[in-house]
């Protein structure tokens, strides 16, 4: 007969595998919704580039542009990174039937891990609550705002009180181990913690509330695990690459369009190969109306989204009344993205479904931007959500020839004149550069 102890070790290995395999399926989709998008071609300047990973993802640089959100937001980021250390021993356990089996073996540095775990998880429950009051009590603007209507709200939540599940998992074990482990170091919350509220319990009692503990703990983490994949919690993976992969300096930067550079280079330095390119060439299409046409890059940048709203609370055009929203433009695309890896068999090269990118984003929407760069410069995980508007506005323009017809006598003169203003003056003769 299986022994209660044996049954509890194949259940733990069980989900284990469970979670694993699903987590590899959900995880992959992420990954197929990512390469729908156009590959980002050469990678350059990739010292600067792991320099921002350090400074933007790793070290919350621009959080703290916001420092008391800031301050709140390191203190779950690091337990996040030390409970993954416990988290690991917990594991360990889990299919080995063990009980804390690195604390022999590790002696002071298991103190400091286990005893700073503590420490930060009671900093992280404060600054949960803080986070949980300031979107539901005192319903800031930005987190209040439209963009997160339904789905969105519910998932900040739901994240938020799974950490509190987690953090209270994490003590009960520590509380009830410190009173009936007779090796189990003093830790400074659960040593006075445990006696406090588990004082009187049997050893038998102390036993059910540490394994309560540690399975409150382990099954939230699992929940996590396949929970993120449909959450904006993305961005604790995702960051990182993010940090990697988004736009350098100068941010302002636009892309070429060789289509266009081949078009006028044949009509002013006219060579043969370019005459034979461009006569050859069919009609191109610019910019993108659909997430198959923008680079990995925006795909990757949609994904990593936390939702925040710092650059929807900075953006000129939105705090004006005008429709305009990026961090919606950024969901947008992420639900898009999602759609279509939903509806599309992978044997399929595009979207299958009739829709494009412009089902969930209207032209109000992209033409009220005035490409000020704010919501660049206030995200804190590198999100470029110009860049994609960019893209839509070309699209619409270039391709489609549509746009608000107070822009047209601009494009007219811009054609005729090289000047937005209806002058004859090419409009960089102020420079004095002759160019
Ligand atoms: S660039 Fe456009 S979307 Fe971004 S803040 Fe400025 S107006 Fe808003
Ligand atoms: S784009 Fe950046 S600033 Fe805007 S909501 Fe997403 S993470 Fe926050």
């Amino acid at each position: 007969m299986i022994s209660a102890f044996l049954l509890e070790r194949i259940v733990f290995i069980l989900l284990t595998i469970t979670v694993s395999v699903l987590a590899y399926r959900l995880y992959i989709r992420i990954f197929h919704a990512i390469r729908l998008g156009k590959p980002l071609g050469k990678i350059d300047r990739k010292d600067d580039r792991w320099k921002r990973v350090l400074l933007y993802a790793f070290g919350q640089r621009k959080m703290f542009d916001r420092p008391l959100a800031g301050l709140m937001h390191l203190f779950i980021y690091t337990a996040f990174l030390l409970t993954q250390v416990e988290l690991i021993e917990m594991m360990i356990d889990g299919i080995l039937g063990t009980h804390r089996i690195l604390m022999p073996y590790t002696g002071v540095f298991y103190v400091f891990i286990v005893g700073s775990v503590e420490l930060l998880s009671v900093l992280a429950l404060v600054a949960t609550t803080v986070f949980l009051l300031r979107r539901n009590v005192l319903k800031l603007p930005r987190f209040a705002h439209e963009d997160l209507r339904g789905w969105p709200f519910l998932d900040a939540n739901l994240i938020l009180v799974g950490e509190i599940l987690l953090i209270i998992g994490l003590l009960m074990m520590n509380g009830a181990d410190s009173l009936y482990l007779s090796d189990m170091p003093s830790l400074p919350l659960s040593s006075w913690l445990g006696p406090l509220l588990w004082g009187g319990l049997s050893e038998s009692g102390l036993h059910i509330v540490s394994k309560a503990g540690w399975w409150l703990h382990m099954l939230v983490v699992y929940g996590f695990i396949l929970y993120i994949p449909f959450s904006k919690h993305l961005h604790i993976f995702l960051a990182f690459p993010n940090a990697y992969y988004a736009p350098l300096p100068p941010k302002a930067k636009m892309s070429h369009m060789p289509e266009v550079t081949r078009e006028i280079r044949a009509m002013f330095e006219p060579t043969a190969a370019d005459q034979a390119a461009v006569s050859e060439e069919e009609l191109p299409e610019f910019g993108a109306k659909d997430v198959t046409d923008l680079d990995r890059g925006s795909l990757l940048a949609a994904f990593t989204c936390t939702e925040c709203g710092r650059c929807t609370d900075s953006c000129p055009a939105n705090i004006t009344g005008k429709k305009l929203s990026p961090r919606k433009i950024m969901m947008a695309v992420r639900d898009r993205a999602e759609e279509v890896i939903r509806t599309q068999s992978l044997a399929e090269k595009g979207p299958s479904d009739g829709k494009t990118l412009f089902d969930y984003i209207s032209d109000e929407e992209i033409f009220a931007c005035t490409t000020c760069m704010a919501c660049v410069e206030a995200c804190p995980v590198l999100i470029h959500p110009l860049k994609i508007i960019y893209e839509l506005r070309r699209y619409k323009i270039l391709t489609q020839a549509q746009g608000p017809s107070e822009w047209i006598p601009m494009f007219t003169s811009l054609e005729n004149s090289g000047s937005v203003w209806q002058v004859q003056m090419r409009r960089t003769d102020w420079t004095g550069t002759g160019n």
